[in-house]
């Protein structure tokens, strides 16, 4: 229930439209009931005593309400969508701003992959769930009760007997619906596995086909698509059972207002026009069936994206500023490293350091040797922070890196650490990303110290020239100088380089 609420909060900057929607999406509804109740008019009365006025006249009524819920309908289609691809742009930022502010160690732990999916497929969910789903409830509502009350007062016998038929066809919808729902999520999973497999598969090609293990993937492949395979057959075949049910079900509820109908008539209980518009009004009973089965599906999905998505919202950052945190405008560099002890989270059994000490000078250069493993990058990663201490304290200055904000600490701690990581754009914006606002000068005078200006200079675009996926591919030595000059151009008072240089 508090999920609940906590859903309902999103509607807030956008009530206007969202009520907006709703009153459209009522009045269509309502409009829906009219329909038939003219068709009956007609063939009761206007028909009969040849009335020929009041027929142009019940057709250029009918033609303004068609119009009109035209209208109706086009802001419910386009503003009711745009209520929630509003709601959903919210969540994404709102998400996407939240991740910015997780520790490291809470990525060590996520997949990249499954933050896509609840950034991408949940908040998807999500949105057809905020738009669709008061809307779907609300329409079926008006229907079934609207048609109810008018068709009662026409012939409650026939009435009951079709009424009755309702919730016998709303309970096999939705619970064939669930079960359809289910397979498809099963489906979902496999293909999700069937992806990470082609994923890993051919960002490993190069070492695939070094021990010419192509037929070994083959076959590992093999096994998740086949698997994906019988998964989507057992979810189409619960997809045509349900349909056929339904369809069963609206061809059975026709027959019986065919027939009793005809009966009532013929008993002289009801008339022709009444017959007609018993049948218009069962042929829209699909609707609702249709709409609250849809939403029960929306409901279901949307909510357990939106739980997953709360979650996410509510993972705390562990490493952040205390209160008492000072703001160092400008440091010397003295680092002093104090009986440091270090271990991943969870795993205390496991250090990594155990009673560090190293003093460091400012404008010293010292050096870390050790053998793979031994947790020289970890060391790297205590002094910026990304991750804490266990015991002892590290200082800067005299300061322990605790008491100094996140911000300040990190403005005056270069680190290039040892996988390059270099975003998508052109070489000079990923030098510039040491610091955004240099000048071009400036950018050129790193890449020279770093030693790859001769060689940018060498490429048709210079600088400006993109790398990536769909840019020119770079050599591993090449990335890390460029990962150099990034550092340089930020030009802090305490460089770390983590095998910066195990690639030149
Ligand atoms: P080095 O850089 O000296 O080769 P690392 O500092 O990278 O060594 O690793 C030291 C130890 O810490 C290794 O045993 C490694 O398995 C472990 N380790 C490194 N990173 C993590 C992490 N994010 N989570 C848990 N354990 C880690
Ligand atoms: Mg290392």
């Amino acid at each position: 229930m508090s999920l609940i609420l906590k859903f309902v909060k999103y509607y807030r900057p956008h009530i206007k439209l969202f009520i907006l929607d709703i009153s459209c999406a009522f009045c269509i509804a309502g409009l829906d009931l009219l329909f038939p109740l003219f068709s009956r008019a007609i063939l009761n009365e206007y028909i009969p005593e040849k009335n020929m006025q009041a027929l142009l006249v019940t057709a250029v009524i009918m033609l303004s309400l068609y119009l009109i819920r035209s209208v109706l309908n086009y802001i419910v289609y386009y503003w009711g969508h745009i209520v929630g691809v509003r709601i959903e742009y919210d969540m994404r930022n709102k998400l996407f701003s939240h991740l910015q502010t997780l520790d490291i160690s809470f990525f060590d732990g996520s997949r990249v992959g499954k933050l896509m999916s609840r950034l991408i497929n949940d908040l998807n969910t999500i949105s057809e769930l905020a738009h669709h789903g008061p809307e779907d409830v609300f329409i079926s509502v008006v229907m079934l009760f609207g048609s109810f009350l008018i068709l009662i007062r026409i012939e409650w016998r026939l009435t009951l007997v079709l009424f009755a038929f309702i919730p016998i066809m709303l309970f096999f919808a939705l619970k064939k619906g669930s079960v359809m729902r289910a397979k498809f999520r099963d489906v979902r999973e496999k293909i999700a596995v069937v992806n990470a497999q082609i994923e890993n598969s051919l960002s490993g090609i190069r070492v695939a086909k070094a021990f010419t293990n192509e037929r070994f993937e083959q076959e590992k492949f093999d096994e998740g698509n086949f698997t994906f395979r019988m998964s989507k057959t057992r979810a189409y075949k619960t997809m045509a059972e349900f349909y056929t049910g339904i369809n069963l079900f609206m061809n059975l509820l026709t027959l019986i207002t065919i027939i009793l109908g005809g009966y009532f008539v013929y008993i002289d209980a009801m008339s022709y026009g009444d017959l007609v518009a018993f049948i218009l009004y069962t042929n829209f009973f699909l609707d609702p069936i249709k709409r609250l089965t849809n939403f029960t599906e929306q409901f279901q999905d949307g909510m357990s994206g939106f739980e997953r998505f709360n979650d996410l919202l509510s993972i705390e950052p562990k490493i952040k500023d205390t209160d008492a945190a000072k703001n160092l405008d400008q440091i010397e560099g003295n680092i002093s490293i104090d009986n440091v002890s270090f271990y991943y989270a969870d795993d205390e059994k496991n250090k990594v350091l155990s009673n560090v000490n190293i003093q460091i000078q400012a404008g010293k250069t010292i050096a870390l040797v050790g053998p793979s493993g031994g947790g020289k990058t970890t060391l790297c990663h205590l002094i910026p922070r990304f991750y804490d201490v266990s015991e002892g304290e590290i200082r800067i200055d005299g300061e322990n890196i605790k008491n100094i904000t996140i911000k300040s600490l990190r403005s005056h701690v270069g680190l290039v650490q040892q996988s390059v990581f270099l975003f998508t754009g052109t070489i000079k914006d990923n030098i510039l990303y040491g610091n955004i606002d240099a000048t071009d000068e400036e950018v050129i005078a790193a890449a020279k110290n770093a030693s790859i200006h001769d060689f940018i200079i060498s490429l048709p675009n210079g600088y400006d020239t993109y790398i990536g996926e769909r840019g020119i591919k770079l050599s591993g030595g090449q990335q890390q100088r460029l990962s150099i000059a990034r550092v340089f151009l930020k030009n802090p008072p305490i460089l770390i380089l983590d095998e910066a240089t195990s690639a030149l």
